[in-house]
C-alpha cells in the first residue's frame, strides 16, 4: 500500500501557479512502526526483570521476613535481574551511540590480527569455562583494513561469545582469516566457526534483527540481549561490510565477516 502525502500552495499574488508535492510516504510509514515496535519491545525486555524485582521486593518485606535462607535466595535473583536490565541498557546504548554516529573516522587503520588476539584473550575465562579450546587460522602476511578498531573488537566479540555460549557442546571454536577476490572488491574474511548445535535454515535471515532469539530462555541463561547481532551488523553497515551466516543443525554454526580490503 502506498501513502501519499498532497500539499498545494499557491506562489505569489493573485497567480494562477500552484505547485504540487506528492511524496511517497510509505518508507517513513515502515521506518516510524519499525521504531515504535522497537520501543514497545525494548521496554517490555527493561519490565520483565523490573516487575521480577518488585515482586521479590514485596515478598522480602512479608513472606520471607524472618526466613533467612528465602532472603538470600531472593536478593541472589534480584541481583541477577539488576545486572540483566544492565546489560540490556548497555546494549541500548551502544545502539543509539552507533545511529548517532555518522561516518567513520577517514584513514583509520586496523591491525586485525592484534585486534583478533586481544578478542580472544578476552574471552579466554568464558571459553575455559565451557570446556572449549579456541583454534586460529591466519593467513600470514599483514592484516590491516579500514575501520574503527573499537568496533570491530566489538563484532568479533559479539560472534565469539555467541560461539563460546552457543555452541559449548562442540568443545572447540576456530577462528580463521582468509584474503578474498571473489567479490567486485578484495576483501579480508574472518570466520567465527563453533561446532554447536547450529541454528535452524529458517532463523538464520532473522537472527541479526533487533531482540530476534531462535530461543528465548537459552538465550537468557546464557545472560544475552537478543542484541548482539544487531550491533555486529550496524557496525558492519558503517564499515561497508556484509556478513554471512551459514549452519546445519547439530554440526555448528560459522559467521564470516567480509571487510573491505582497502
Ligand atoms: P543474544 O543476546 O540472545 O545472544 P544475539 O543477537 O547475539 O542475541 O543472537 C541472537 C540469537 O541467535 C541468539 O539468541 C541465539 O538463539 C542465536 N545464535 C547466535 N549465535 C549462535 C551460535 N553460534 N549458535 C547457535 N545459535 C546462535
Amino acid at each position: 500500500e502506498r501513502v501519499y502525502r498532497v500539499s498545494a500552495s499557491s506562489v505569489g499574488h493573485g497567480t494562477e501557479l500552484y505547485v504540487l508535492v506528492f511524496k511517497d510516504q510509505s518508507e517513513t510509514r515502515r521506518i516510524d512502526r519499525m521504531r515504535a515496535d522497537f520501543i514497545a519491545n525494548a521496554s517490555h525486555e527493561l519490565r520483565t526483570p523490573l516487575a521480577s524485582i518488585a515482586g521479590f521486593i514485596e515478598t522480602l518485606r512479608g513472606p520471607a521476613r524472618n526466613d533467612p535462607a528465602a532472603r538470600e535466595q531472593f536478593l541472589q535473583i534480584m541481583q541477577n535481574q539488576t545486572s540483566r536490565m544492565a546489560r540490556l541498557i548497555d546494549d541500548l546504548l551502544s545502539l543509539s551511540r552507533l545511529e548517532m554516529k555518522a561516518y567513520l573516522k577517514p584513514g583509520a587503520r586496523v591491525d586485525l590480527r592484534q585486534t583478533l588476539e586481544s578478542v580472544i584473550d578476552s574471552l579466554a575465562p568464558l571459553a575455559r569455562d565451557g570446556g572449549l579450546v579456541v583454534e586460529r587460522d591466519f593467513v600470514e602476511g599483514a592484516l590491516d583494513v579500514p575501520g574503527d578498531r573499537d568496533e570491530l573488537f566489538q563484532v568479533f566479540e559479539n560472534l565469539l561469545e555467541n560461539a563460546c555460549k552457543y555452541g559449548q557442546s562442540g568443545g572447540r571454536v576456530l577462528v580463521t582469516v582468509a584474503r578474498s577476490t571473489a567479490g567486485p572488491e578484495p576483501t579480508v574474511d574472518v570466520t567465527i566457526r563453533d561446532f554447536g548445535p547450529g541454528i535452524a535454515e529458517e532463523h538464520i535471515p532473522r537472527i541479526t534483527e533487533r531482540f530476534y532469539r531462535v530461543d528465548v530462555e537459552t538465550s537468557r541463561a546464557q545472560k544475552g540481549t537478543g542484541l548482539g547481532l544487531s550491533i555486529v551488523k550496524h557496525i558492519l553497515t558503517r564499515h561497508h561490510a556484509r556478513i554471512s551466516i551459514r549452519s546445519e543443525i547439530g554440526k555448528g554454526a560459522a559467521f564470516t565477516v567480509h571487510l573491505p580490503a582497502n
